[in-house]
């Protein structure tokens, strides 16, 4: 007997699982594109250059020690952090209405911010496009919220956005909903509302009294620059609205097992600035007390200093302009063998992935055939095409649709 024979086994997570039957899988030309994570183009995991600069420079640095970060984390790191997503001429940033609290990366960001709404808003629910990042309801779900629905976002025919049906929807939210709203990259559809949309949204947003959690875990990798990728928070926050952004610094920094985040926090009011961070100060002092701290100084290194900045947004445009270049390939690749269909969408989106608009059953068939792991969403990560494999998928992709 014991006190846990009532426990049942969970779904396994489908991104984790997948990796772990790529990892098992012995033929030789199978394929990883479920995971989201950047690989160079002979396939490997990449350090990015001014990481190992900054690592260098901080194990040489006697006057760092091993004791506790404040609850709130490392202030260099979270206002450059702030800095670097509402930009300096920000008048949110000016009036020091905005600030960061680092946080275990972008899924940490985005678990503190809930749980706070949850608690300060009282009882609200939580919308996020259809599809989203899996984990969103998740998190939600595990910060109290108890309601979580869907928002119109991607449209299957056109393969792209479906901006009536979203305006509907956030039309049609209770006043005071939380809207999860992806900044940049979409994840999985690789599809952004153009600056109009946004503004649109925006109408709508505050017409209805909608609350923006932005989630900004591409910034500069999607694009390769680092003002573009922020431009939809930016003009949420010049039109006025409060809001939150839980920014990752997993795929844009490589940092992906540091665990570094910011929450940034956008207030109208400067009196309630103390106070929003004493009782954020509480909720992250009675979940982990304070955040660890070598990811943040990596960071904070890199930001604050001219030089290394400059180096940075290169290793970004690098890692960017690989992923466009292998939609390229992909594309050209599945046009010269004439696959049935209209494979335009693959570069036209934007960031790490593809919603390819494969369905359940071609991906599985992906999987199991052709050893190239993907999700069954139809989504891939672009960051696992090479050129040397890029032919091997488009076949697969064509065998599986013929
Ligand atoms: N949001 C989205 C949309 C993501 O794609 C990811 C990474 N897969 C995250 C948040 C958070 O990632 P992390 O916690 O590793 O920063």
């Amino acid at each position: 007997m014991s006190w846990f024979d009532t426990v049942e086994l969970g779904p396994p997570i489908e991104v984790f699982l997948m990796n772990k039957l790529y990892n098992d899988d012995n033929y030789p030309n199978k394929v990883s594109l479920g995971v989201g994570a950047y690989r160079t183009n002979e396939g490997k995991p990449w350090v990015l250059p001014v990481v190992r600069t900054a690592e260098q420079a901080l194990a040489n640095d006697e006057s760092l020690n091993k004791e506790y970060l404040p609850v709130l984390g490392l202030e260099s790191f979270t206002i450059a952090a702030t800095k670097m997503l509402l930009g300096p001429n920000n008048s949110a940033v000016i009036d020091n209405r905005a600030f960061g609290i680092q946080c275990l990366s972008g899924t940490g960001s985005l678990r503190v911010g809930a749980e706070f709404l949850n608690r300060i808003l009282g009882k609200k629910i939580f919308y996020y496009s259809n599809p989203t990042w899996e984990n969103h309801k998740l998190v939600f779900r595990n910060a109290g919220f108890e309601e979580g629905r869907e928002y119109r976002y991607w449209c299957p025919k056109t393969r792209g956005l479906d901006i009536h049906g979203m305006l509907e929807d956030l039309r049609n939210a209770p006043e005071g909903s939380v809207i999860i709203l992806h900044s940049c990259a979409h994840n999985p559809t690789g599809c952004d509302p153009t600056p109009e949309q946004w503004d649109k949204i925006g109408e709508v947003m505050k017409e209805r009294r909608l609350f923006p959690f932005f989630d900004s875990a591409y910034q500069g990798f999607a694009s390769g620059d680092l003002d573009k990728d922020a431009a939809a928070v930016r003009s949420f926050a010049d039109k006025g609205f409060e809001l939150f952004c839980a920014q990752s610094f997993a795929k844009n920094f490589g940092l992906y097992n540091e665990r570094v985040g910011n929450l940034t926090v956008v207030l109208n009011n400067l009196d309630l600035v103390q106070k929003v961070k004493s009782q954020l100060t509480l909720l992250i002092r009675g979940m982990y007390s304070n955040p660890p701290s070598h990811g943040a100084r990596i960071i904070s290194y890199v930001l604050n200093n001219k030089d290394l900045y400059n180096q940075w947004r290169d290793n970004i445009r690098t890692m960017s302009s690989r992923i466009k270049e292998m939609r390229k390939m992909l594309r050209d690749n599945l046009e010269r063998l004439g696959t049935p269909g209209d494979w335009r969408h693959i570069t036209q989106q934007i960031g790490m992935f593809s919603y390819t608009g494969l369905n359940e059953l071609q991906s599985e068939n992906m999987v199991k055939k052709h050893h190239v792991y993907m999700l069954k969403s139809g989504r891939i990560s672009m960051c696992g095409v090479t050129p040397s494999n890029v032919e091997y998928v488009a076949k697969a992709i064509h065998e599986t649709v013929t």
